[in-house]
């Protein structure tokens, strides 16, 4: 998507956008936007705008033809500067969080052979849903464990575009499909050098480092073969 500046830059937390539309009085699109919106299991962003002095709290965000931000007032209208403020604290944890569901995925594919079938981020704890015959908590602690070797070899984490013929030729480059609508001609590829690549629209830590130690939570059935764990960050 045009103009969505958390694509290229995930650490951007202020930013310039001039309100190009307001629908219902608290619906507004911007110019270009660092907000994140719901999406690929990780939530959207909150924080503020500001206008001539007046501050609206930007309270959910979503993407559907624009991302579209929810303010807590109206007021704001079509020409209006504002000064927009991501609030990090939640941001930079969605971004660990993302990060190392990445990592634990890729270890639960690599040692188990368990396809992801759904990740849900949140503050507190997050949730991967994975396809596995027989569930045993020893083995997804080991596997927790795994992960969190990869996060103490610092890597750098690459973002980077690649055309969509050249992006499918990789394998397993599309995790869930819900990521690649039909109509994009290219795919935002997120490598982890030697553990992970795929394409995805989220925002990601600069360096596995970032995410500090995982823990694992709990683990459940969900019927035949899905499982789901819980992780959290120390
Ligand atoms: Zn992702």
């Amino acid at each position: 998507m045009k103009n969505a500046l958390y694509m290229t830059d995930s650490y951007l937390k202020e930013f310039e956008a001039t309100v190009e539309s307001v629908k219902d009085g608290k619906f507004v699109v911007l110019s270009q936007t660092a907000f994140y919106p719901n999406g690929g299991g990780q939530p959207h962003d909150t924080g503020s705008m500001v206008c001539n002095g007046e501050e609206y709290l930007v309270v959910f965000v979503g993407k559907f033809r624009s991302v579209s931000h929810e303010v807590s007032k109206p007021g704001l209208k079509a020409g209006d500067k504002v000064t927009c403020k991501v609030d990090w604290g939640r941001r930079y944890r969605h971004m660990r969080m993302h990060t190392a569901a990445h990592i634990i995925d890729a270890v639960l594919y690599k040692e188990a052979g368990a396809l992801c079938t759904g990740n849900q981020l949140g503050l507190d704890k997050s949730r991967i849903d994975f396809s596995l015959d027989v569930l045993d908590r020893d083995k997804i602690q080991k596997y927790v464990d795994m992960s969190n070797e990869w996060v103490k070899k610092a890597i750098d984490v690459k973002i980077y575009t690649l055309p969509r013929e050249e992006a499918l030729k990789i394998p397993g480059v599309i995790k869930l499909a819900s990521v690649m609508p039909p109509e994009v001609s290219e795919l935002r590829i997120v490598e982890i050098p030697d553990i992970d690549l795929q394409a995805d629209g989220g925002t990601q830590v600069k360096n596995t480092s970032e995410i500090g130690n995982i823990s694992l939570v709990s683990v459940e059935n969900k019927g035949k073969n899905n499982r789901r764990m819980y992780f959290t960050l120390d």
